[in-house]
């Protein structure tokens, strides 16, 4: 006799993350090519030797240290099993069967799958021509099932970023009681320089408007994305009710110890990402200058809009070692790493024996 499972997971597909190959440069999740800080490692160590105790499920010693860092109550600070998990969560939150959430597309490939997993139902809003969120088209997607809607900002994968001042017109024209949730997964690489002029704070957009809720990561600037901690910040009301759909435990000792040690050491962490800012600029001109088409982006990678060649270019990738992120059909996502790595993929990118793209 066969398990009977959900009859709707036949609709669901299963996350498909960034591939790994042994020798090969890996530019296929946004990670951050540099390991932890000694001081990190250390903090690390300490937590390891106490494993045999559950971590604290309120994840105190991180909201403080983030409440300090922010200028926020730890009252409005919840943490996940990575941001990806207090998506999972904001969907459990708000959204059951029939409920419908807004995203666009293309953007965060887990959207859909913590959407379908929680039972409700995806509601996806192309990307203008330009790569961006279509504000207006959201709106209108809106209906009275419209339970949660995700803004990623900066998108990924197509680095685009929604303006502060569009973004504060959409959230006023938002119904109070639908949840926005502002995916800031990529907010350390935001610079004026790359199309967001305005550069987006969520923080301080969500003040005074309680349906919105911000995301943020410790897997990209802050580089442990191997540990799997997120936060976000938001309404108290909102940050309880996460709370009671959090998997008990989600957030380990090692990891919440790793980002209290992450934030003693921010200044220096946020400077690296002046780095990968810099490398950004000049793989995006060398890019253009060998004639592909790359829109400004104010993540740690860049979007290829490729179309039917992103596929090919991406099992090219694989053959010349040099891992990136195609999506079929529609474009390629390739991360900055450190400037040997870039400089390699500059060669596949550019480099003789390639069809011109
Ligand atoms: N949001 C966005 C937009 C992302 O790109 C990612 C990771 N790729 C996440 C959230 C999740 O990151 P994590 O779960 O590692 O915090």
């Amino acid at each position: 006799m066969t398990v009977r499972t959900r009859p709707d997971l036949s609709r669901i597909a299963p996350y498909v993350p960034g591939r790994s190959i042994p020798g090969a440069i890996k530019l296929a999740s946004n990670e951050t090519t540099a390991g932890p800080l000694p001081s990190v490692i250390e903090a690390i160590a300490e937590a390891a030797a106490g494993a045999n105790r559950y971590p604290d499920n309120g994840s105190v010693a991180v909201r403080d240290a983030l409440a300090a860092k922010l200028g926020v109550s730890a009252d409005r600070i919840t943490t996940g099993c990575g941001s990806v998990g207090i998506c999972l969560e904001l969907v459990q939150a708000t959204s059951g069967p029939g409920d419908e959430v807004i995203y666009a597309w293309r953007s965060f490939e887990a959207y859909p799958v913590v959407v379908k997993v929680a039972g409700a139902t995806p509601v996806e809003v192309p990307l203008t021509s330009d790569y961006e969120h279509d504000l207006d088209a959201m709106l209108a997607a809106i209906t009275d099932r419209t339970r949660l809607i995700f803004i990623c900002n900066p998108n990924n994968p197509t680095g685009t970023v929604v303006a502060a001042e569009a973004l504060a017109r959409f959230l006023d024209a938002v119904p109070p009681h639908i949840l926005v949730a502002l995916d800031e997964a990529y907010y350390e690489y935001v610079r004026p320089d790359a199309g967001a002029e305005a550069a987006p704070d969520g923080i301080a957009l969500a003040e005074g408007r309680p349906n919105v809720v911000v995301l943020r990561t410790f897997s990209k600037a802050y580089g442990l994305a191997g540990l799997r901690i997120g936060y976000a910040i938001g309404d108290p009301e909102i940050i309880a009710a996460l709370f009671k759909v959090h998997l008990p435990f989600a957030v380990t000792s090692v990891a919440q110890a790793a980002a209290v040690a992450s934030l003693a050491a921010d200044a220096e962490l946020l400077t690296r990402t002046d780095g990968v800012v810099a490398e950004r600029t000049r793989v995006r001109d060398a890019l253009i200058a060998g004639g592909y088409d790359v829109p400004p982006s104010s993540g740690n990678f860049l979007w290829l809009p490729l179309g039917d060649q992103a596929a090919a270019f991406g099992e090219a990738g694989v053959a010349a070692k040099v891992l990136t992120r195609p999506f079929a059909g529609d474009g390629v996502r390739v991360t900055i790493g450190d400037p040997d790595e870039n400089d390699t993929f500059l060669a596949f990118a550019l480099g003789a024996g390639l069809p011109i793209w």
